[in-house]
């Protein structure tokens, strides 16, 4: 596009401070890099577009921040230490009231996890931007979806249903003057990084997945890869006062945990000789972790699936959450 090279100048190069690790970055063909001995490389791709994934009067800094998170968190959920990312920028036009605060707050979340922009391609186009992220992690040892074992207890990070609530404000004006609308539209944008917690639970997760489409949908990932099927209880899920007082009640706010994507909290899965252990990774990275379930064998009539109870009964027939058993198959 016109402009391209003082655009990369201007907003993308020489920004931060060169890892050991990175030979050459931006301004060749390629970027080099020399990985760690005895590391893996766990890369991720994620897009986000205008229309679909933010609107047009979106703070850019919130869109930086948002795009970049989602694909750290696909790092987190491997237990991937970040690295290096390219982005790959399409623009309709070169627009500085939108690049420079976009470009600052991406800088300022990269600095924060010594993650470097070592190339990318910049194109005239509908707005979109779509990043591809490197991390390493010590060989062997990525948490995958498919380690989860019978017994082993299921965990969550954090809070659920923030996220959904934030997006239900932005995508409709009547929820706008809901408690907590403002607060809640900041949770959608601005999850918190479970990078540190990622790195602590190397050896203690048997399965691991970030939550971007939902618990129910992503849980259900792990089970199908780990040949599994789980038990949740509805009322251990975590969920903060504002999401109870925006859904209005308990049960709804529920609901909204089991299914509310774009969390990008981690929901991982460890054996009893581990659980207790976590009270000490709580402590350390500061983040709270709550055992919502158990890994159960598969029954031989229904393979790879959820089963709700709550406070350990299993649900009734007109208990609401019932319609909840189904979140699973929206994806
Ligand atoms: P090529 O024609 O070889 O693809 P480009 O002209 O697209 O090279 O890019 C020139 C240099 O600027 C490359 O090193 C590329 O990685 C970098 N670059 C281009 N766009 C971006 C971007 N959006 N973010 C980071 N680096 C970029
Ligand atoms: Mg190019």
């Amino acid at each position: 596009m016109p402009g391209e090279f003082n655009l990369i100048d201007k907003y993308f190069a020489h920004r931060q401070a060169n890892r050991k690790d990175v030979d050459l970055a931006l301004g060749d063909d390629c970027a080099l890099v020399s990985p760690p001995d005895g590391y893996q490389i766990a890369i991720s791709t994620d897009t986000v577009v205008l229309g679909t994934h933010f609107l047009a009067d979106a703070d850019p800094a919130a869109v930086a921040y948002k795009a970049l998170m989602s694909n750290i968190s696909d790092l987190a959920a491997m237990g991937a230490t970040p690295a290096w990312f390219s982005m790959a920028i399409s623009l309709p036009e070169i627009d500085e009231a939108w690049l420079a605060p976009f470009c600052d707050a991406m800088f300022e979340l990269a600095d924060a996890h010594n993650l470097q922009l070592i190339g990318g391609d910049t194109t005239k186009g509908p707005l979109s931007i779509s990043f591809t992220i490197q991390g390493v992690v010590p060989k062997g040892q990525a948490l995958t979806r498919s380690g989860a074992q019978v017994g082993d207890w299921v965990f969550v990070s954090g809070n659920l249903g923030d996220s959904q609530a934030g997006l239900s404000v932005i995508l409709n004006p009547d929820d706008a003057s809901k408690p907590h609308a403002k607060e809640l539209v900041l949770r959608h944008f601005y999850a918190q990084s479970r990078i540190k917690l990622a790195e602590r639970l190397r050896h203690h997760a048997t399965s691991c997945i970030d939550i971007s489409d939902g618990l129910m949908s992503d849980l259900k990932h792990v089970l199908k890869r780990s040949k599994v099927s789980a038990q949740l209880d509805i009322a251990s899920l975590p969920i903060t006062q504002q999401a109870t007082e925006f859904y209005g009640d308990k049960l709804q706010a529920q609901l909204a945990a089991l299914k509310s994507g774009e969390e990008y909290e981690l929901c991982f899965t460890v054996a009893s000789e581990n659980k207790a252990a976590l009270n000490d990774i709580a402590d350390k990275v500061g983040c709270q972790l709550t055992c919502i379930g158990r890994i159960i064998a598969n029954a031989e009539t229904s393979l790879c699936d959820i089963t709700l109870v709550r406070n350990g009964v299993a649900l009734s027939d007109d208990d609401p959450a019932k319609q909840a058993q189904g979140f699973d198959h929206f994806n």
